[in-house]
């Protein structure tokens, strides 16, 4: 059964249609990329995924659930933005661990710094754990950012141009780490970009929106095969 299942979804501002008659289903898993200049309805499709905002027509399924009226939280997805947006007053253990505090999760301490070591591990973060996050480096913030999102365990990741802030060479080495980290998890993960470098070297499928609409999806080879 397909993770995320998208029919026929449409969303305007105003005069604007951000999205139009949306139709995409996503395998358990797979890594999407969602590729399109500013403006395209990126952005507004992984807000209508995450439950930020309602669609004004179509249906949204996560897992064979029809998700209309469903919190965020209660959603299994988590996100992460362009912007770091850590907490600057904290450590970088604190940051990672933020997420399992509520109580709702009742993890006791033993679980959520097992979690939170493993995770910053993976992200290579393990070295700095007791830094404050204003002393990091933008990579670091990065990785401490996709920890956060990381350390929930949910089967779902919408990342919205995670490394755009980042420069040429970070960027290329972050790319692979997440690849190499959605590929451990075996996570589903929709990835917006207006980059096509990232959209190839990550994507199991890329699909291509613009001016709201879906107008390709495929594999990279697909997509890029010569003519
Ligand atoms: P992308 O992520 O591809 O750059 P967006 O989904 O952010 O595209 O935006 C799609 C269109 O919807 C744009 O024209 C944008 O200006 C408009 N839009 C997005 N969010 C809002 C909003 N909250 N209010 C008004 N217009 C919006
Ligand atoms: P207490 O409030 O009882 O002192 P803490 O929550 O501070 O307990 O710590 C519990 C465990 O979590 C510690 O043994 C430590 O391994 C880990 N821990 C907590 N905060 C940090 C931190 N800032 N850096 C590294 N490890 C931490």
């Amino acid at each position: 059964m397909a993770r995320i299942v998208l029919k026929g979804i449409s969303k305007s501002y105003g005069d604007t249609q951000a999205v139009e008659d949306l139709n995409l289903a996503i395998e358990d898993g797979e890594f999407v990329v969602l590729l399109g200049p500013t403006g395209a309805g990126k952005t507004t499709t992984l807000r209508l995924i995450a439950g930020l905002e309602p669609p004004d027509s179509g249906q949204i399924a996560i897992g064979g659930r029809d998700v209309a009226g469903e919190a965020p939280a209660e959603r299994d997805v988590a996100f992460v933005f362009q912007q770091y947006s850590l907490y600057p007053h904290l450590s970088v253990y604190e940051n990672l661990a933020f997420p399992l505090k509520s109580p709702a999760r009742r993890l006791g301490k033993e679980e959520v710094d097992r979690r939170v070591r493993e995770v910053a591990r993976m992200v290579r973060i393990d070295h700095k754990l007791e830094n404050r996050s204003t002393r990091l480096s933008g990579g670091e913030m990065q990785r401490v950012a996709i920890g956060r999102a990381l350390v929930r365990r949910p089967s779902i990741y919408l990342m919205d141009e995670p490394l755009s802030s980042l420069d040429a060479k970070l960027r290329a080495e972050l790319r692979l780490e997440l690849k190499r980290i959605q590929n451990e998890l075996g996570s589903t993960l929709l990835y917006v970009t207006h980059d096509q470098v990232e959209a190839m070297t990550m994507a199991d499928r890329i699909g291509i929106l613009s001016h709201g609409r879906l107008v390709q999806i495929g594999t990279p080879r697909e997509i890029y095969a010569d003519p």
